[in-house]
């Protein structure tokens, strides 16, 4: 039974990779009779706004992703603080001249990434680790810390998320030592590309509600999703078209997620949305 979440930031568009995450943690909840959390990162107060968490709920809404659960990090800042302060109280973090608060001798443990395996502890991933800042000094949780605080408090138990998460993993499992609490499960999922390099924020082809105000299908986007970071054990003809239904059965045992990188195809979209648009008009037609 997985526990999973998607966790966005409220600072802006809703990025199609964020959809994507957020699908296929869903299915992987669904999928095992686990729960859905959603869960918003709005630490980072100078880029933050309210707006964006309106976009994050339409968002969801749209694509039909129905969550158990939700929770924001700004009302949960005292908890981050006890937590941080009970690891200095045990030797286990110090406070620095400023206030801020760091991780005294972390140690980031090897961890096994269910798309790409076993990963071991390299030097470069220990210096982040060791003595990273858990509270900043004026007194916010870095992500890192709010996200592992988070994590272990909601019970999650596989994290699902892009592939340029998979260093800062390393900084999570020293977190997760640093509280006695078992790692999760991770999923690094491959970037989504578009000409050839990685699809960012600022490309407006990356935005999910573009897609909601040009008329594109909402079934049609999620199978659209699936195909960019999964894909079926017995890839043929009858794969063509995966819809939610058809995904949840699939998608643990019946297929893998990916860690290449998936090129976005606008064409093929388009395809998707054709199929589905075809699929409601042959349902909506009256019997002959
Ligand atoms: N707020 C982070 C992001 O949007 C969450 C990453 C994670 O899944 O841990 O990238």
């Amino acid at each position: 039974m997985f526990i999973t979440r998607i966790a966005p930031s409220p600072t802006g568009d809703f990025h199609l990779g964020t959809a994507r995450t957020a699908y296929f943690n869903w299915l992987a909840a669904r999928a095992s009779g686990g729960r859905f959390l959603l869960r918003i990162d709005d630490t980072d107060l100078a880029r933050n706004n309210e707006a964006s968490v309106g976009v994050i709920h339409d968002c969801m809404t749209w694509l039909g992703l129905d969550h158990d659960a939700t929770f924001r990090q700004s009302d949960r800042l005292d908890r981050y603080r006890d937590v941080a302060a009970d690891l200095v109280t045990r030797g286990r973090a110090v406070v620095a001249d400023n206030g801020a608060i760091l991780m005294k001798d972390g140690q980031s443990t090897p961890w096994t990434d269910r798309i790409s395996g076993l990963q071991a502890v390299g030097q470069a991933h220990d210096a982040l680790a060791r003595n990273q800042v858990l509270i900043k000094a004026d007194g916010m949780p870095v992500y890192h810390f709010a996200s592992v605080v988070d994590d272990i408090d909601m019970g999650v138990n596989l994290v699902i998320r892009g592939i340029d998460h998979l260093t800062n993993t390393f900084r999570h499992s020293a977190i997760y030592a640093a509280l006695d609490a078992p790692l999760p499960e991770f999923a690094h999922l491959g970037l989504i590309m578009l000409d050839g390099r990685k699809m960012s924020k600022r490309d407006g082809a990356a935005s999910l509600l573009g897609y909601r105000d040009a008329g594109i299908d909402p079934d049609a986007m999620l199978n659209f999703l699936l195909r960019m970071g999964w894909g079926p054990a017995k890839d043929d003809k009858s794969m063509a078209v995966i819809g939610r239904d058809r995904a949840l059965g699939l998608f643990l045992d019946g297929g893998r997620m990916k860690n290449s990188p998936a090129a976005f195809d606008a064409a093929k979209l388009a395809s998707y949305d054709r199929k589905y648009k075809a699929a409601r008009r042959d349902l909506a037609a009256p019997a002959p």
